[in-house]
């Protein structure tokens, strides 16, 4: 793989497309983005990491999971959601049934925040060419965002105690967010919650479905309408903004 050039440093608070940026965005697979990630410098969190976190699972899922940034255990493995909040996940997930290999499981930064605080605004921009590739390559049908920051990213106004478990619409991609795993452990009630959300994900996937049978009938000049006894995620305001934000990604 070709080394990165070195583009202005958008960690410096520039979040305008640099030639690095456009490096990132044109690896064409998962490994690249994974091995581009882990010789990464772009951002302070270098400075502070054991192992970057890439992310993992399959190369084409029907579901990306995304939190916020990795925490210690993931940062002493190199691998996403492996404490206890992630043990919960992969239960959760087994009651779909969904196995960690059928999905994508990756985060907003890819490097730990120190003592677990929020990632600055300048650690997520120079981070965001690496999400934005991923989601570009393993193009899913449903975005399960995990936690209230993740899902802010994308849905900047939403609170998570009304939107999760409910699908929106960003980009044509069918956002549908979670509670974070960590929260759902200190609460049986959230665990619940979370648990029965995460067993309406195959209808969100049919849901994204739907819309993708929709576009294509629409431009090849067939009839466009949803098969009856189905539904479509109602548009939002994000969706209506997507319109004419076609190309960024918080
Ligand atoms: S958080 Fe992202 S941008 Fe910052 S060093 Fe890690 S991989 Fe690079």
């Amino acid at each position: 793989m070709t080394e990165p050039p070195n583009g202005p440093d958008i960690a410096a608070g520039d979040a305008k497309s640099t030639g690095a940026d456009k490096y990132i965005g044109e690896l064409s697979s998962i490994e690249e983005i994974a091995a581009a990630v882990r010789s990464c410098t772009r951002c302070g969190l270098v400075g502070t990491r054991i192992n970057a976190v890439p992310g993992e699972g399959s190369d084409s899922p029907s579901i990306l999971f995304i939190g916020e940034g990795p925490g210690a255990n993931e940062d002493e493995q190199g691998r996403p959601f492996v404490g206890r909040a992630g043990k919960l996940l992969d239960e959760l997930l087994g009651v779909v049934p969904l196995l960690r290999s059928d999905v994508h499981i990756t985060n907003v930064v890819k490097c730990r925040p120190p003592g677990n605080r929020d990632p600055l605004p300048e650690e997520v921009r120079a981070c965001r060419p690496y999400l934005e590739a991923q989601i570009g390559l393993l193009k899913p049908y449903v975005i399960a965002t995990l936690g209230r920051h993740a899902m802010n990213r994308f849905l900047p106004n939403a609170r998570i105690s009304d939107q999760h478990g409910r699908a929106t619409v960003w980009r044509d991609i069918v956002i549908f967010p979670l509670y974070h795993p960590a929260a759902a452990l200190r609460s049986t009630t959230l665990r619940q919650t979370l648990e029965n959300d995460i067993r309406q994900l195959p209808e969100a996937v049919l849901q994204s479905l739907e819309m993708s049978a929709t576009r294509s009938q629409a431009s090849s000049g067939t009839d466009g309408s949803v098969p009856a006894g189905t539904t479509s995620p109602a548009p939002t305001e994000s969706s209506v903004e997507d319109e004419t934000d076609q190309d960024r990604l918080f």
